[in-house]
């Protein structure tokens, strides 16, 4: 269970780590509903009394027509919508800062705390291709990063804390909302397509929030999506992959980065503690997990090229043999540098041979477009960007009250 009702207020249990508060009197936090799965809508609706299916008329309002004012969602008595006024709101993560590129890239930096380092950013990247126009949202997980890839501008800023279900689930609620501001609310759709949890953070490291927040991706009452187009990126936490196959289907992406293990160490050091045979091995078990009409019948591998590191042919050719078990799709990444990054992009030719190499061996093997490089895509970038004008305020503030101190004892 959840959590169980006591009064008006919720207890949430540890083991399903819910990001809920107990909303006793005025002082109390209220309770935010983004990030709640429908089961535990419907254990507050019985607990307040109610039946069930409020649960499903709530989630609608909030995940498909972007409706936070109670007031608003007119299928509700008037009676308990001001009853939810009082104990609960809807409350996506602030928006600190926002950019729209040229080229239809979106990217968002929420603020999920106090200070410079409590920054995330959530990047949508447009593309069309033949199954029409994709809208692709690249979710963060956590603040930070503790795997330190040695490739990476978000492992760079360390590990602050990860994110809870409603600041997870709220940047793809923040996105849609940005295409259905100026839209009549029953006119609203959703328009994100896919959504990769590739953004900050390793995702199976905050592994309830995670799963919380992708479950409602897929509820037909929140946002509906083909689990074939939700998907879990990970470095490569072993035994957090098998968890995942009992718990949810939706597509898996290993970021590789390196066809064999001496290299790897190097660029994801995660790979230290769990080597390439142990991941491709969990991968595997990933697919096996279920029959054809999951969404596990391949495997993406994620490949960053970076200049004469892991760009050679021999990497190619190992990669066909790593792979050559494992069904699998693989996405070569133009690396995308960031002040003080120790690697460089490799050049065209080389990705193009390299992706000829796994091309001659039957993978599919396609190449990332670079997108909304004049509003600085690489992942974690941009809330470096923010981070240090964020520093440097506070640096002022700080100064400012200082020389306001000296003033005052002076005086
Ligand atoms: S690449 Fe992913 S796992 Fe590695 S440091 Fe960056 S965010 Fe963390």
């Amino acid at each position: 269970m959840a959590h169980e009702a006591v009064g008006s207020s919720l207890v949430v249990d540890e083991q399903n780590n819910a990001t809920l508060h107990q909303p006793t009197n005025d002082a109390t936090p209220k309770i935010n509903l983004l990030g709640m799965s429908r089961a535990e809508l419907e254990q507050f609706f019985e607990s307040i009394g109610e039946k069930k299916f409020r649960a499903g008329q709530v989630m609608k309002w909030v995940h498909q027509y972007f409706v936070t004012d109670f007031a608003e969602m007119s299928n509700i008595s008037g009676k308990l919508r001001e009853k939810l006024e009082k104990v609960c709101e809807v409350k996506a993560p602030e928006v600190v800062h926002r950019n729209y590129s040229k080229d239809g890239t979106r990217k968002w930096v929420f603020r999920v705390g106090e200070g410079s380092g409590s920054l995330v950013e959530t990047v949508l990247i447009p593309a069309d291709d033949k199954t029409g126009a994709r809208k692709t949202l690249c979710v963060s997980s956590q603040v930070g990063c503790a795997l330190d890839c040695s490739f990476c501008s978000t492992g760079k800023q360390g590990f602050q804390r990860d994110l809870t279900s409603d600041e997870i689930i709220g940047q793809l609620w923040v996105a849609n909302q940005s295409y259905m501001e100026d839209v009549a609310v029953a006119d609203r759709t959703r328009s994100v397509t896919n959504v990769v949890m590739m953004g900050m953070g390793e995702p199976l490291l905050n592994f309830k929030p995670v799963v919380k927040a992708m479950t409602l991706m897929l509820d037909d009452f929140a946002y509906g999506m083909s689990k074939r187009r939700v998907t879990l990126s990970t470095s490569g936490i072993v035994p957090m992959i098998d968890k995942l196959a009992e718990q949810l289907d939706v597509a898996l992406a290993i970021s590789l980065h390196a066809p064999n293990d001496e290299l790897r160490n190097e660029l994801v050091p995660i790979n230290k503690k769990y080597p390439l045979a142990q991941l491709i091995a969990s991968a595997q078990r990933y697919i096996k997990k279920d029959g054809n009409e999951s969404a596990r019948k391949h495997v993406t591998i994620e490949y960053v090229m970076l200049d004469g590191v892991n760009d050679q042919l021999e990497h190619a050719h190992q990669m066909v043999n790593l792979l050559k078990e494992l069904p699998s799709k693989i996405n070569l990444i133009p690396f995308n540098p960031f002040p003080h990054a120790p690697y460089g992009r490799s050049s065209r030719n080389r990705i193009m041979a390299f992706q000829k190499v796994l091309s001659d061996a039957g993978f599919v093997c396609t190449i990332r477009q670079t997108r909304g490089d004049d509003i600085d895509a690489a992942c974690g970038q941009l809330v470096g960007q923010v981070a240090d004008r964020t520093r440097r305020a506070e640096q002022w503030k700080k100064k400012v009250a200082q020389q306001n101190e000296i003033v005052r004892s002076q005086g």
